[in-house]
């Protein structure tokens, strides 16, 4: 029997356009007092948990996310995880999958619910989206079954869907639907009930307490293939001073040029000890590293296969295991094994 009677529920608010407003000067959308912005909501008082809340002391647009925020929302889990059944998280839209995904790997075994949501439309717009996105977020955080979390991961929840964070990708900038995991079922559909897809939820294979990892190593660069890129190009994202992980965004099922001084690039930064992932560009699918022979050649000299992995989650997978400080000779194993769900 699933119920949702006295959960506890922390509400963290980061910004996003959920509690922005209007600029009276220049038109612009900015963050907003985010106790005005709970005021907005009465319908919060109907729900049947305990909510607190807190907010950034100043509310950003989530363009400006940075790893340092994330650490901050995940010590914040930490130091009220005890006291919580439920977290939830708003967030502006733009890069909500990569704070899910990033959250993801810092919050290692996690078996508490962390929903992230946001809007497309401010919560005073007359046609918010807000609403039920905020309110759905807090049912599904608060939801229990034999005393246990049903969701124990890092979800994103957007217009009527439940998707496990780290899969999940913006499709659209403008459409209430937002959001999109073409590589994994969603976890739970909201409509006249909540609709609960029990086999896809996660679940850890051991017992072990909430661990928080502190550090990210920005390091990493992405870059998208396109036909006609230069060597010069290549060369000054390779030799990025510092450089340790490169997101290497290729065609279909993991393919890129066969030409030689673009290989020649890729084999020597291998070798000076860049980190080179191969993640499809394509908006669903998996790397299939040796199924044509324009990706063979990139397997045969050590490119790590992202599989079926976002950009957004290899982003953060490589700054989480670059913060973490796995050596270079296992980072391509470890990156290659699902950590948290991520990919298959
Ligand atoms: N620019 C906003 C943000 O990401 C958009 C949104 O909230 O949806 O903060």
């Amino acid at each position: 029997m699933l119920n949702s009677n006295k959960s506890k529920i922390l509400l963290v608010y980061t910004g996003g356009t959920i509690g922005m407003v209007k600029d009276y000067d220049s038109g612009a959308l900015r963050a907003f007092n985010f106790d005005k912005l709970l005021k907005s909501i009465p319908e919060l008082n109907q729900l049947d948990c305990g909510i607190k809340a807190l907010s950034f002391k100043e509310p950003i647009d989530s363009s400006n996310m940075d790893p340092q925020h994330w650490i901050k929302i995940a010590k914040i889990i930490e130091e009220n995880y005890e006291d919580h059944d439920g977290f939830v998280v708003l967030h502006g839209s733009d890069t909500m999958s990569y704070t899910a995904s990033a959250l993801s790997f810092l919050l290692e075994n996690l078996s508490k619910p962390v929903i992230l949501t946001g809007s497309q439309l401010p919560i005073g717009d007359l046609r918010t989206d807000a609403k039920e996105n905020l309110i759905t977020s807090i049912q599904i955080a608060a939801l229990k079954e034999k005393g246990k979390s049903v969701v124990q991961e890092v979800g994103l929840y957007f217009e009527y869907k439940l998707y496990r964070g780290n899969r999940t990708t913006k499709i659209n900038a403008e459409h209430f639907q937002a959001f999109a995991s073409l590589n994994f079922p969603h976890l739970i559909e909201s409509g006249v009930h909540l609709n609960v897809f029990k086999e896809y939820l996660y679940r850890h294979k051991n017992r072990r307490q909430l661990v928080i990892h502190e550090q990210m190593d920005n390091n990493v660069a992405v870059l998208k293939l396109f036909p006609g890129i230069g060597e010069k190009v290549l060369y000054s994202v390779l030799n990025t001073e510092g450089l340790k992980a490169l997101i290497l965004e290729t065609y279909g099922s993991g393919n890129a040029p066969t030409e030689t001084w673009f290989l020649e690039a890729i084999k020597k930064a291998i070798k000076k000890g860049v980190h080179v992932i191969n993640v499809t560009q394509c908006s669903g699918g998996s790397v299939i590293m040796g199924q044509y022979e324009t990706s063979a050649q990139l397997k045969k000299i050590q490119v790590i296969n992202g599989k079926d992995v976002t950009t957004e989650a290899a982003v953060t997978k490589a700054m989480y295991m670059l913060g973490a400080g796995i050596s270079d000779k296992l980072f391509k194993t470890i990156f290659e094994t699902p950590l948290r769900g991520e990919m298959h």
